[in-house]
């Protein structure tokens, strides 16, 4: 189960954190993977890393508010595997910045690139995976994105954005079901990655967000990656529209 042989995907954010365990965990399957990120020098390291596995990968820069950039590398890496299976639409950002605070331009940027960003990657893969009627789009929004009572400081920009994405996604598997392309969400709660850490949250603060947690722990990126794993394969044929939280129960406490 789960084997993506003679898949491709593109993953976005994938230079550190949760989006290089997804192109490594797609890449595990047997998916050629495309890591995309700012840094074209950091992606080329996780590239390293999947090919010592026995995997196969190439690195784009890809700033995912860039349309023409967007148009450019989605159409350089079905130029280079023939076809695009799979997006895992991970780039976000998370700049902490109280309510009262907020400027013009610290909301732009958030939405832009959670946001809009996102859409414009899954409007872009669309196109090339209509034309083999099969496609898997996974979008990436957070616990913090509204309607299941998690309210988070300092984040009314980003839980806004990922509000949006658990829209959009309803609405594009709607729109794309005929097409036969897939596209759900996944929720993490706290995930161990450099996000978390460059947030610097004192140990009073992620004792209070661990309280919150029935498995007491923060999650790894791999255990987020097995849910991206599920939901690109075959298996998850009957799965769209949906959002998955992996989140150690949070939502349940
Ligand atoms: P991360 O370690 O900061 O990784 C995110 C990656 O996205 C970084 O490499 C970042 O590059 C890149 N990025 C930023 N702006 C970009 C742009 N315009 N175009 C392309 N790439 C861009 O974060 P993470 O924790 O792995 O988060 C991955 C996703 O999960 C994000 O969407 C985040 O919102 C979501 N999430 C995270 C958590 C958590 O607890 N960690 C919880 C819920 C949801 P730079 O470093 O150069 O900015």
């Amino acid at each position: 189960m789960f084997e993506l042989k003679n898949k491709v995907a593109l993953v976005t954010g994938a230079r550190r954190g949760m989006g290089q365990a997804h192109a490594l965990a797609l890449a595990g399957q047997g998916a050629k993977v495309a890591v995309t990120d700012i840094s074209l020098e950091e992606c080329q390291k996780v590239v390293e890393e999947i090919k010592a596995q026995g995997g196969e990968a190439a690195a784009w820069k890809l700033d995912v508010t860039n349309q023409a950039e967007i148009d450019q590398v989605f159409g350089e890496v079905v130029k280079k595997w023939g076809r695009l299976d799979i997006l895992v639409n991970n780039a976000g950002i998370f700049k902490p910045k109280m309510a009262l605070e907020m400027t013009e331009a610290d909301w732009d940027q958030t939405l832009d690139i959670n946001l809009k960003g996102e859409f414009f990657c899954a409007q872009r893969a669309a196109k090339e995976m209509a034309k083999n009627k099969w496609g898997r789009i996974i979008n990436i929004a957070s616990i913090a994105s509204g309607g299941v009572g998690v309210g988070v400081m300092a984040a009314s920009h980003y839980t806004a954005s990922k509000g949006g994405i658990v829209g959009l996604t309803e609405t594009l598997a709607q729109e794309w079901a005929p097409l036969g392309i897939n596209v759900n969400v996944i929720g993490p709660g706290a995930i161990d990655t450099p996000m978390i850490s460059e947030a610097q949250m004192s140990k009073e603060v992620m004792d209070a967000f661990l309280a919150n947690v029935p498995l007491k722990r923060i999650g790894k990126a791999e255990e987020v990656a097995a849910m991206v794993v599920f939901l690109a394969s075959e298996e998850a044929s009957y799965v769209t529209g949906a959002t998955f939280f992996v989140d150690g129960g949070w939502l349940a406490a």
